[in-house]
């Protein structure tokens, strides 16, 4: 088993802040974002702006494989279309607030998003690979005793876009819009929240981020850490996320426990005993 990244949690002991930088003001705009449609809900779209089914594929390539973060970028789409779409939709619903650089390259972001909420992702450079680990909610219904999102309690459950949101903007960030990555990007669901309480979502995103034709990440790179929920880890083991994803290639779930179960909520219900089975 391959050994768990760092990540942003635990959090008391979270990373060294050597810089921070307010990149953008808060975006207050309610305008629907597009990141988070899948390739049906984009054709839907296109069909309502009376546009040939084609453009939702362009679409679909600018918003995840070429990470375009402007309408005005998308330039093989008509430029009456980029005004359309400009005038009623964002690209993505989050937008980076700050961004904190440890002395190791590490860079946690806060982002801000939609009802006021922020929630962090976690750039973590190594040698040949990058890892991004990402929240799935804002807030965290549970309390895991070594967590401080576990004090905030659970604000709301995130929607795929926003998921998808933060490994885009983090690439971006770091790479440019839509340059490629320098070696493989590994995601890990290991931030704010339990993602297999906000299951639906977590998994649409995930679709989206192992797309080859989308965000591209290989789902061997992807890896969901849970707190133990036992229905959803049922549900991710029946999983057919995609067809075409080689079924020895399942993606990966951690525990987190990290120690003993005393550390779980006094209140879990999901003994580690029948997780381990
Ligand atoms: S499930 Fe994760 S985010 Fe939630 S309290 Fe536990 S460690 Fe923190």
């Amino acid at each position: 088993m391959p050994a768990l990244p760092r990540c942003a949690i635990p959090r008391r002991d979270a990373i060294l802040i050597a810089m921070s930088v307010t990149l953008n003001i808060l975006d207050v705009t309610t305008k629907p974002a597009l990141q988070g449609l899948g390739k049906d809900q984009l054709k839907e779209l296109v069909r309502t702006l009376n546009e040939p089914a084609f453009r939702a594929t362009q679409l679909f390539s600018a918003i995840y494989a070429r990470r375009l973060d402007s309408f005005e970028s998308i330039t093989d789409l008509p430029k009456s279309l980029r005004e359309k779409l400009s005038a009623e939709y964002r690209i993505s619903p989050v937008t980076i607030a700050n961004v904190f650089e440890s002395s190791d390259a590490t860079r946690r972001y806060l982002f801000d998003i939609e009802g006021s909420q922020q929630i962090e992702s976690v750039w973590i450079p190594e040698e040949h690979r990058d890892t991004i680990c990402i929240s799935s909610q804002a807030g965290c219904p549970l309390a895991c005793d070594f967590c401080m999102t576990g004090v905030i309690g659970l604000k709301r459950n995130l929607s795929a876009g926003e998921i998808v949101g933060q490994v885009i903007a983090v690439l971006n960030q770091v790479y440019g819009s839509g340059v490629e990555p320098k070696h493989g990007v590994n995601i890990v669901l290991m931030g704010m929240g339990e993602p297999l309480l906000n299951y639906d979502a977590v998994m649409a995103a995930v679709r989206l981020l192992a797309d080859p034709a989308g965000i591209g990440i290989s789902q061997r790179r992807i890896t969901l850490s849970t707190a133990g929920v036992l229905p959803g880890i049922y549900d991710l083991a029946k999983e057919n996320v995609r067809p075409e994803w080689p079924s020895r290639y399942p993606t990966r779930v951690f525990l987190r426990s990290g120690g003993p179960v005393r550390r779980y909520p006094r209140s879990w219900k999901y003994p580690v005993r029948r997780l381990s089975h």
